[in-house]
């Protein structure tokens, strides 16, 4: 997704990145674009080289400054989905570019390039079509299909950090990914979204075929409803046309409320639970299993404790070893990646709450009660929830 922001806009877009690094420098305080994957990719990237920062030497450029500093006026710049950046480590030194290329090709952008002869800037874009490593010292055109390979770097063997033992991986998918290829799907659960705002007519494009597709192939599936609400009023809203999209379905994962426009976090922390709340109460009562999505920084500024401490979790944060938010969580949305069976970049999450069990044993989100086994999650009030990651164990509880 591409958000276009106001020259004055100073908004947090994730832990290190602010909307304003990417304006363009032309001094004209025009609009500008930023690529939210760009951003949360350059967030991975930022992990991945344990900087100290990562400064954006250029992000967005209008059409007459792309061409200004040597642009066609119609490359990745201009659509907000490229940046040059300068990567410093923990002393404070640049990275050389060639490992940062390095780094930005496992990570999957597609166009990457060193900028200079100094090797401490890099080019790196989210384009769809095709791939461009470029060494723009040597040529512009494209020099290599590794960058390993050709900068002569060994690649460090060092365990990929995306596989936590005991925590399941799923996906999340909407109207975005229009082709999942269901018979290759290795996920061991989906979220999809079911629609958003109050409107009937405003059901998910693709949540028929993804409901579909994972149940053609036994996925457990959630859902989430990307809410727009301002008031009590219009989350019951929300809730009521949500919930006739949901029924008739089975879901063996919650139903999630998506929280995360700027005007709801305008109204402030009481307007915005009493918003969440008004919407989980209603879908609740209805016989789900419900939760709320939101990003870490507003999951902690804009949420009451009653609701983080009686609903499901879903945080979304990005690039990082470890969530930001130190409450406790069922569902981790940690990266934008690729999965097999999936078209395109898509969300990827980590559960670790066994909730089918719970959700079935309860006979909620479309089950019925007497169809399964009580699971051991029913026998007590709380959950606790161990999560083994780089040599340490996190541990947290959720209440059932
Ligand atoms: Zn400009
Ligand atoms: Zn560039």
């Amino acid at each position: 997704m591409i958000k276009t922001y106001q020259y004055n806009d100073n908004i947090q877009l994730s832990e290190h990145f602010n909307s304003k690094e990417f304006r363009c420098k032309c001094g004209k305080p025009h609009e500008y674009k930023v690529s939210e994957t760009l951003v949360n990719n350059l967030e991975v990237l930022f992990g991945k080289l344990d900087c100290s920062k990562i400064i954006v030497t250029s992000g967005y450029r209008c059409v007459q400054h792309d061409k200004n500093v040597g642009g066609s006026g119609s490359g990745q710049h201009v659509e907000g989905t490229a940046s040059d950046i300068c990567c410093y480590d923990k002393d404070g030194k640049p990275i050389d570019s060639r490992l940062v290329c390095c780094k930005a090709q496992d990570i999957g952008f597609k166009g990457i390039a060193n900028i200079n002869m100094s090797y401490q800037y890099t080019h790196v874009d989210m384009r769809q079509n095709g791939k461009w490593y470029g060494d723009e010292v040597v040529s512009y055109s494209t020099v290599t299909d590794d960058f390993y390979k050709y900068f002569h770097i060994e690649r460090d063997e060092e365990k990929e950090d995306d596989d936590m033992s005991g925590a399941l991986n799923g996906i999340d998918i909407s109207y975005c990914q229009t082709k999942v290829d269901w018979n290759k799907v290795t996920s061991d659960f989906v979220i999809a979204r079911a629609g958003y705002g109050k409107v009937a007519s405003q059901k998910d494009n693709m949540f028929e075929s993804h409901y579909a597709g994972a149940k053609s192939r036994g996925i457990p599936i959630g859902a989430y409803w990307y809410s727009y609400a301002t008031s009590e009023a219009e989350a019951e809203q929300e809730a009521d046309v949500c919930l006739e999209i949901l029924k008739g379905k089975q879901f063996e994962y919650p139903i999630f409320y998506d929280v995360e426009e700027k005007r709801q976090f305008d109204l402030g922390k009481e307007k915005v639970s009493a918003i969440i709340r008004a919407f989980l109460s209603k879908v609740e009562a209805a016989g789900y299993w419900v939760g709320l999505y939101m990003s870490a920084s507003p999951l902690k500024d804009f949420v009451e404790d009653d609701i983080r401490n009686r609903y499901a979790i879903w945080v979304a944060n990005t690039g990082v070893s470890k969530p930001s938010y130190s409450g406790a969580y069922g569902v981790w949305q940690y990266k934008v990646g690729t999965a097999p069976g999936v078209t395109g970049d898509v969300d990827l999450d980590y559960c670790y709450v066994d909730y089918p069990s719970a959700i079935k044993a309860n006979g909620l989100n479309g089950f019925s009660k007497d169809d399964t086994k009580p699971a051991p999650t029913t026998d007590k009030d709380t959950i606790d929830v161990e999560i083994k990651f780089n040599g340490k164990t996190y541990k947290g509880t959720l209440e059932a």
